[in-house]
């Protein structure tokens, strides 16, 4: 089962006909049966520090410490991305904050981020909540970042932090490169927008790669979720901070996952296929001034090596100021005006007043950008739908 189309339709369900099913049963047990005082302990201590249950002998416990319809998603997910493991959580932020957890945990609470982020991710660092304290740095400072850092107040970098595509602007970021910069601090991607299908962080070098599962993996706009491919040694991390924390994906939406993953090089592939239309008809719009799509700016530059393709998120301004963005916007029919994205049907929404809204003023995205997740629909239709807002948000003059 080599090519990762077939992967992701079989992954995670090799036993089913030994089970005499088709697909995965959902089980959601909240406790499970102890055989006996020593063996229940002896599974409890094992799940509780991040470990894997025995070989079908010993007892799953409890929900949070473990769950089969959660382990079949991770398990399909991991080998999408060729990580050993992957570890899936409630949301995306939940998998964001298990990772910086788990390096406060480890006495390195210092965080080099490059935005830009996702708002949530980069409120997250800003805020320091966790416990964590940020650098933010340009991709090319990132080594001094650390440095810098290491002279002040000794080896406590725990983590570098980046986007690419970026969300919202879509800018890249090249993966190998941080990796070098980075030494040996481990650098996690948030690979939300490219998705295994296009891009896999770890085989440039990257420690761990971070998904929204409620985004492209889960597909459908249905589940919330969130997941880490990593190495088998972070993934016990990683799931010994879930354990305690109590961030456990649903197993309802580990089965809505573990199915969306079935779809997701061909929903990515055609996806990918119409917003390369519609950057390039955005591109020639009148009534736009600048489209970002990895691979149109530049000319002929294409999409970067370390990207199978340049996906299907968008953003573009309009002419004109923010209040004809907000029109664009509103004047959608077809398109759905809503944050969220990576799902079946296209979404248009204004990042600085929403997804990036807790982001600090001088580093928000511009007031006049708006980002599109095109989605299945046909892409005259699409066109049709963006032509009639770009002309009615004109004529009205933004008002
Ligand atoms: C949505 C998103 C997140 C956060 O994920 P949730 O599932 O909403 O918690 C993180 N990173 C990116 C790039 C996102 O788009």
């Amino acid at each position: 089962m080599t090519h990762p189309d077939t992967r992701a339709v079989h992954a995670g369900r090799e036993d089913l006909t030994g089970l005499g099913v088709h697909v995965p049963p959902i089980d959601l047990s909240t406790t499970y049966p102890v055989p006996d005082l020593e063996g229940g302990g002896h599974s409890y201590e094992v799940l509780a520090q991040g470990g894997r249950p025995d070989d079908g002998t010993s007892s799953l416990v409890y929900q949070r410490l473990w769950n089969p319809n959660v382990a079949r998603a991770e398990e399909a997910l991991a080998g999408l991305e060729r990580a050993e493991e992957a570890v899936a959580f409630a949301s995306g932020m939940a998998a964001a904050s298990a990772t910086l957890l788990a390096c406060v945990a480890a006495g390195r609470p210092h965080v080099v981020a490059v935005r830009p982020l996702y708002g949530g991710t980069d409120h997250l660092l800003a805020t320091g909540l966790l416990g964590t304290e940020v650098t933010w740095a340009e991709a090319d400072e990132i080594a001094d970042a650390i440095a810098t850092r290491r002279e002040a107040k000794g080896d406590d970098t725990g983590l570098v932090v980046l986007e690419t595509p970026a969300n919202p602007s879509l800018e890249l970021v090249d993966i190998a490169e941080v990796v070098g910069a980075a030494g040996d601090v481990p650098v996690l991607v948030d690979n939300t927008f490219a998705t295994p299908v296009l891009q896999r962080p770890l085989e440039h070098g990257a420690a761990l790669s971070l998904h929204s599962a409620t985004k492209y993996l889960g597909g459908h706009g249905d589940l919330m979720g969130g997941v880490v491919a990593t190495s088998g040694e972070w993934a016990t991390r990683l799931r010994q901070v879930r354990a305690v924390t109590g961030a456990l994906l649903h197993p309802m939406a580990a089965y809505q996952l573990h199915r969306g993953l079935q779809t997701l090089p061909v929903r990515v592939r055609a996806q990918q296929a119409t917003a390369g239309e519609i950057a390039t008809w955005l591109s020639e719009h009148e009534l736009v001034e600048t489209v970002h799509y990895p691979g149109l700016e530049g000319s002929g530059d294409g999409v970067h090596p370390q990207m199978q393709g340049p996906g299907a998120m968008i953003a573009f301004m309009p002419r004109g100021g923010r209040a004809v963005a907000a029109q664009v916007a509103q004047r959608c029919r077809l398109i759905t005006h809503a944050v969220s994205l990576g799902g079946v049907d296209t979404l248009i929404q204004h990042p600085a007043s929403l997804t990036h809204r807790p982001v600090a003023d001088d580093a928000k995205p511009s007031d006049r950008l708006l980002r599109l997740s095109v989605g299945l629909e046909a892409a005259e239709d699409l066109v049709a739908d963006l032509d009639q807002a770009l002309r009615g948000a004109a004529d009205a003059g933004g008002d």
